[in-house]
């Protein structure tokens, strides 16, 4: 469904996405995770084309999204937002929530509109609150509106920026059932940011793990967990703090320093400043992604 070809973005002088290559298929839950600063973000906002890449290609269906002449328009109305803070217009009932887009975007007629979002309302169990405003719901069910209104207006790609993050794990649990439903019903694809490795383990099918605009290592999700092979990803799963026996909790999983700025980025592994296994070579030389292992690619020396 979505080709992403050696992408770039640059900020001024400042490169905050180094050239990243993934390829999205029909179906797919592709997730991607890592820390503050290492793109994601900025990724997501050039799948959809709210952000032009500087370089590289994105083709979606077949048409590519960097292309001038392409009618962006028409290709961003087939991708759906959810966010993490719902984004509703609390001056608007539900149903005007739901529909203003389809009336405004796709010119839509009011009554038209209406129908379509009771019924997206209804296939999230939130019909009967069609006429409340968004201070009258919870957090569990405006997240519920904010999927529902993103995914009537059919779109075939979803793209949920941290959007169960805020939520408490039964609502979670809740709107990931509901995710899942809507996947098989409509055949959608969804792209997630989160940080919570539970949403990753149990419900994305791929893994890009990204640090400082670079992707350095995407997997399927289950053999990732079973044996994470870059640094980074190692020690991410290792930060996880473990109950200790005596002493607290256990964090000796913890990585050491801070994430280096995009502004001033070290030379070769963006990873060596903090990695325990940085030899000379990764001062120096940036390592490629490769395949190790069917569908499972990492970008470390250690691998060559
Ligand atoms: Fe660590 Fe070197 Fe691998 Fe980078 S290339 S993650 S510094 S071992």
């Amino acid at each position: 469904m979505i080709s992403v070809l050696d992408l770039h973005k640059k900020f001024g002088d400042t490169e905050v996405l180094s050239g990243i290559s993934v390829e999205i298929n029909k179906g797919d839950v592709v997730c991607v995770i890592g820390p503050s600063g290492s793109g994601k973000s900025t990724f997501l906002r050039c799948l959809n084309v709210l952000e032009k890449p500087s370089s590289g290609k994105i083709i979606f269906e077949g048409n590519d999204l960097t292309d001038k002449k392409v009618n962006l328009n028409l290709h961003r109305q087939k991708m759906g937002m959810v966010f993490q803070h719902f984004n509703l217009f609390p001056h608007m009932t539900i149903l005007d929530n739901m529909t203003v887009a389809p009336m405004m975007l796709r010119h839509i007629p009011r009554e038209e509109a209406e129908s379509k979002g009771m019924e997206m309302l209804g296939r999230v169990g939130l019909a009967d609150r069609a006429a409340s405003y968004p201070s009258q719901l919870s957090g569990g069910q405006k997240q519920r509106v904010g999927i529902a209104r993103a995914i009537a207006l059919n779109p075939k790609f979803v793209v949920l920026d941290e959007s169960v993050s805020a939520l408490d794990v039964s609502v979670q649990a809740q709107i990931l059932q509901l995710l899942d439903e809507l996947r098989d019903q409509q055949g959608l694809t969804y792209f997630f940011i989160t940080h919570n490795l539970g949403v990753v383990k149990h419900f994305c099918d791929r893994v890009m793990v990204m640090y400082l605009g670079n992707l350095c290592e995407l997997s399927p999700s289950h053999a990732l967990f079973d044996k994470p092979l870059h640094p980074y990803t190692r020690s991410l799963f290792d930060a996880v703090p473990r109950p200790a026996v005596r002493d607290g909790l256990d964090t000796s999983g913890v990585l050491e320093g801070e994430v280096p700025s995009a502004v001033n980025p070290p030379k070769g592994c963006p990873f060596h400043t903090r990695c325990p296994h940085c030899t000379d070579r990764c001062k120096t030389e940036k390592p490629a992604i490769r395949e190790v292992a069917p569908g499972h690619l990492v970008a470390c020396h250690l691998y060559d």
